[in-house]
């Protein structure tokens, strides 16, 4: 079928819509016509190619929309069906066999490859093939052709024009913090970095029944919304040492929980220096490939310790239904971190989202 997508035809180039043919399912697969689709983090750096996914290619990953077609054998959604799309896994291997798709080992070929595991691509235009599957969906289009694997079938009740970040960013902020670091009711816990990714984690650390919940960045505005979203005290990283200041806000001890979502090494120094005994730091912030960071060794001695976190651990098909009862309940706001666009606006929703003035912007299709 003939759709149209947003082309990133090389490093670092604005996005362009144009016309390409998309495949029919094969079996396994599923064509969703996009409701929205969000733009994350990771769309950027692949399209600056920290990452070598090849080019052109159609990038997107963040897709919500309704099942338009599906190929042979799928089973678990039909036409017309409210899904959201999310990273793809391969199903079979040692780490997805333990439920733990985020870190699939064959993650990289089913989400970076830029084609199916045969080496094929569903997006094609008279010049010749361009790249899809990215994150087993190519969302920056009208329609997507994703797996059975990697959609997730969602309350029809639920406003599809915002649940696409459900699928990577928000669920990874939220994850982390209720599958990752499962922090009790009544401990302490920092945000480092308000972005949609720590806003997200904060939302959930109110769920989760934080007591102290701290969100720190160096945008005033951003700090302000995480107070909105149930942070109890905010830190502007510019305005004094943040570790000093945390450790005040817990007599002295350090934090039971902190979140790392800004992949700024010194940040993440932070992040560790700020536990108190015992404590665990979670790893989120991707950084360029090869990206060291200095850690004391005699402080993490003493029980601390740092995981890194891939999609906040989730099993999507059981954890974004979960977001969405939370979200219907009003006890995970996510919609105060969007800004919907039409996907005509890609490149502006993208400069918005470099320049901070966005969350998280969300493309819509009419
Ligand atoms: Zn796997
Ligand atoms: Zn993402």
């Amino acid at each position: 079928m003939r759709i149209t997508a947003a082309l990133t035809e090389t490093k670092g180039a604005p996005f362009t819509l144009a016309p390409l043919d998309l495949d029919d399912p094969r079996p396994g697969e599923v064509v969703v016509k996009m409701v929205s689709s969000g733009v994350c983090h990771t769309d950027l750096i692949v399209r600056d190619q920290w990452y070598p996914v090849p080019l052109p290619a159609v990038l997107g990953h963040e897709g919500a929309g309704v099942v338009a077609a599906v190929g042979g054998g799928v089973t678990s959604v039909g036409v017309g069906d409210h899904v959201v799309l999310t990273f793809n896994s391969c199903g079979g291997c040692r780490m997805c066999i333990q439920g733990r798709p985020a870190y699939c080992d064959q993650f990289f070929a089913c989400n970076f490859a830029g084609s199916r595991p045969d080496g094929s691509t569903p997006l094609h235009r008279e010049t010749g093939d361009v790249h899809g599957v990215f994150f087993g969906q190519s969302a920056f289009a009208n329609y997507a052709l994703a797996t059975e694997r990697n959609v997730v079938k969602v309350d029809p009740g639920a406003p599809l024009e915002l649940l696409g970040p459900l699928g990577c960013g928000i669920q990874t902020g939220a994850g982390g913090v209720l599958n990752s670091l499962k922090p009790p009711a009544g401990s302490s816990i920092a945000v480092f970095g308000a972005g949609s990714v720590g806003l997200s984690a904060v939302m959930a650390a109110v769920v989760a029944g934080c007591t102290t919940i701290v969100a720190v960045d160096l945008n005033d505005q951003r700090l302000e919304l995480a107070k909105e979203v149930g942070a109890t005290h905010v830190i502007n990283g510019a305005e004094g040492d943040t570790v000093a200041l945390l450790r005040d806000l817990t007599s002295g001890l350090g934090v039971d929980y902190t979140l790392e979502t800004t992949a700024v090494p010194a940040v993440l120094r932070q992040a560790v220096d700020a536990l108190n005994q015992g404590g665990t730091c979670g790893l989120i912030g991707a950084a360029a490939l090869g990206t060291e960071v200095a850690l004391d060794m005699s402080s993490l001695l003493f029980g601390r310790s740092v995981r890194g976190i891939v999609e906040g651990d989730s099993v999507p098909h059981l954890f974004i239904p979960k977001l969405v009862d939370l979200y219907q309940q009003g006890r995970f706001p996510f919609g105060k971190l969007i800004k919907s666009y039409a996907f005509d606006d890609i490149n502006q929703a993208v400069e918005d989202s470099e320049k901070g003035t966005t969350l998280k912007p969300v493309l819509t299709f009419a």
